[in-house]
């Protein structure tokens, strides 16, 4: 059994399983529907149990998938982002295996690979992202009592309880521990993540957009 920090949720059907497993779910389980998409595999670049798989209309440009990586796993002080392609490309342009480097904040820099891993379908839909999996928030214990952390100290990366880091020298420091390869870095606090996953919700999970969303958007 592959240890819960490397296990996600799927969005669709609850299914539970690991990256490349949940992969080949997506593909059996979830390829139907009249709308072209690309599937699509994002991972922290050194933190490779993060990760997302999307499907993404084949008509989608470049500047949306930056404000969807934003929303979901990076976005603290409006930094600078960049992929390292054209950003006017495509989807459409994109060949399966491909990849594409995405980096946020050029200064505490985050950094994501982007695999495009198959063409895939799906019933058509107004978002032009439709996140399929991720994978499940991280435990990790508080370095000071052993308790489940919920901060994360941005100084140091030692993980926190609330009341230990409420107690701590380091007081200031503490970030709310969060599910992305981003949690511990500037003021990454995760608050447009808008896509946590709820077993107790009705399938198939997919987050109301916001109003002031789908007018910027798309
Ligand atoms: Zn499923
Ligand atoms: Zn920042
Ligand atoms: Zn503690």
């Amino acid at each position: 059994m592959p240890k819960t920090s490397v296990l996600g949720n799927c969005f669709m059907c609850g299914e539970t399983a690991a990256k490349i497993a949940m992969k080949n779910h997506l593909i059996k389980a979830h390829d139907n529907g009249a709308e072209p998409c690309r599937l699509i595999l994002a991972e922290g670049a050194y933190v490779k149990n993060y990760w997302l798989l999307f499907s993404i209309a084949i008509d989608t440009p470049m500047a949306t998938v930056d404000k969807f990586l934003r929303q979901i796993w990076c976005e603290c002080c409006g930094h600078l982002s960049q992929f390292d392609r054209n950003q006017s490309t495509k989807i459409a342009l994109l060949a399966p295996k491909q990849k594409i480097s995405y980096e946020y904040d050029m200064g505490s820099m985050t950094e994501i690979v982007l695999t495009v891993l198959d063409e895939i379908s799906r019933p058509p839909q107004k978002e032009k992202i439709c996140l399929l999996a991720r994978n499940m928030p991280h435990v990790e214990a508080c370095n000071t009592c052993g308790a489940p952390a919920t901060f994360i100290n941005a100084w140091d990366d030692a993980f926190a309880c609330a009341a230990c880091a409420q107690n701590s020298e380091d007081a200031d420091a503490m970030l709310p521990f969060v599910n992305s390869p981003r949690t511990g870095v500037c003021g990454y606090e995760g608050t447009l993540d808008r896509w946590a996953f709820d077993p107790h919700k009705p399938f198939p999970q997919i987050p109301p957009a916001s109003k002031k969303q789908s007018k910027a958007g798309e």
